[in-house]
């Protein structure tokens, strides 16, 4: 006889999106019929810039969730490319939290919410038939759901078997987080550098003060086949590009991390199973995911929801209500501008855009601290473009002497 299911739904990965959809299905009355699983136990390891972006308060808002640990609020971000700096302020101050601490309270916050984390056991695979979705854990047993949320990261096995084992190409993100203060002026900016793009680098490298009096630095490095960049040459780039801070980069304790660009064609769901968070791409841009996964999460959540209710559990138009929501029309601009300034081959013509043409900087900032959506200025966007058509030829001797 067939057993009915454990729980309404099972949730693999109690990282930042598995608790934002267990903390929206609390809000829809179901948090004890959800069970969150996590293959590790909290506080646990999490390589990451740590930066919360403007995004993030209204999102954790919305799922009556709060940031309750240390952070560093950052006013301004510093955008440098050799001799170029230029300070922008943000419209509202982007946090600087540790993820340890950060992830470890969010599932302390779910728990007060009534749901079931259970640490150090994690889905091995699943199996789904007409009654549900069948998971088996690395304690060796079967849990059986209605809807199965992969919510397990970056390497996530529910990805992985949605998309068939299909090869792909990850964004490479490198981190060290440094027992140093940040370097005087900086102590509450975020600092962009993009002036390793002459030396191969597809991509640019942070330094964001991190609490406890310490510096969190790393770069990201766009999928480009024909710059392939060895994890050697990676780090010994992100050392290249600290040292003009006064940063010297340890020889040991930097870390890699492939994760997965967004693509709003990609298939993120199947009947019974949707992914979100990592497991579902994150920001090809800037390599940013832990509010695109909160947000993504309120999306998820509203289309389980409703799938339960209506009984209706094919999530068949699960793909396009996250590319229609504001966080999938940001992201598939940022997966269009990634591709033209760090895999187009003219990332000197779309850089002297962005970098001296105020207007652009001053938009992103907009979109980075959440007060305007950038998919929503095309017009000026697009205006953008043409002045850089009139004076490109300047622009680019400007940026040369710059990085020269
Ligand atoms: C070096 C680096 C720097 C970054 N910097 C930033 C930044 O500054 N700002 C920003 O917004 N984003 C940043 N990101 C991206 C951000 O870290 C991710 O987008 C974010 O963590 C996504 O949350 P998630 O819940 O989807 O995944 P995760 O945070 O990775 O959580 C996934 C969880 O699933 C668990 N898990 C994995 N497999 C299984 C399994 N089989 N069964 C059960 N559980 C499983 C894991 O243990 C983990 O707890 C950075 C990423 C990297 C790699």
């Amino acid at each position: 006889m067939e057993r009915s299911p454990d729980y309404d739904v099972i949730v693999a990965g109690a990282g930042p999106a598995g608790i934002a959809v267990a903390a929206r299905l609390v809000q829809k009355g179901r948090g004890q019929r959800i069970l969150v699983l996590d293959r590790y136990h909290f506080p646990r390891d999490k390589p990451c810039g740590g930066a919360l972006t403007g995004h993030m308060r209204p999102v954790m808002k919305t799922l009556d969730l709060a940031i309750r640990v240390d952070h560093v609020p950052c006013p301004d971000a510093v955008v440098r490319c050799g001799s170029f700096e230029r300070r922008v302020q943000m419209g509202q101050s982007v946090d600087v939290i540790r993820r340890e601490d950060f992830d470890a309270d969010l599932v302390a916050q779910a728990r007060e919410a009534g749901v079931t984390v259970l640490e150090g056991e994690g889905l091995v695979s699943y199996e789904r038939d007409e009654e549900g979705v069948r998971v088996k854990t690395s304690a060796k047993r079967e849990l059986r759901a209605k809807v199965l949320v992969g919510a397990d990261g970056a390497a996530s096995r529910v990805r992985k078997q949605i998309l068939n084992n299909a090869k792909e190409t990850p964004h490479r993100l490198f981190v060290a987080e440094l027992n140093v203060p940040a370097p005087r002026g900086l102590e509450t900016s975020m600092v962009y550098d993009f002036g390793l793009m002459s030396r191969g680098l597809c991509g640019y490298v942070w330094l964001f003060p991190a609490p406890d009096n310490r510096l969190n630095v790393g770069l990201m490095h766009y999928p480009n086949r024909k710059k392939s960049l060895s994890g050697r040459e990676l780090t010994a780039l992100l050392a290249e590009g600290v040292r003009p801070y006064g940063v010297e980069l340890p020889a040991k304790g930097v870390r890699g991390w492939p994760v997965w660009g967004y693509h709003p064609d990609a298939k993120i769901s199947e009947p019974r199973v949707v992914t979100v968070g990592d497991a579902a791409g994150i920001d090809g841009l800037t390599g940013e995911g832990i509010a695109v996964a909160m947000e993504q999460a309120v999306v998820a959540g509203d289309c389980i929801e409703e799938a339960l209710e209506s009984g209706n559990v094919a999530f068949a138009t699960y793909r396009k209500k996250i590319r229609r929501a504001t966080v999938g029309r940001e992201l598939a601009l940022d997966r269009w501008l990634a591709k033209l300034l760090y895999g187009s081959g003219r990332w000197r013509d779309w850089l002297a855009l962005v970098l001296l043409d105020e207007k652009v900087l001053e938009m992103y900032a907009r979109r980075v601290d959440g007060t305007e959506v950038l998919a929503d200025q095309k017009l000026r966007l697009y205006g953008a473009l043409c002045r850089h058509s009139l004076v490109r030829g300047r622009r680019l001797r400007k940026l040369a002497e710059h990085m020269s």
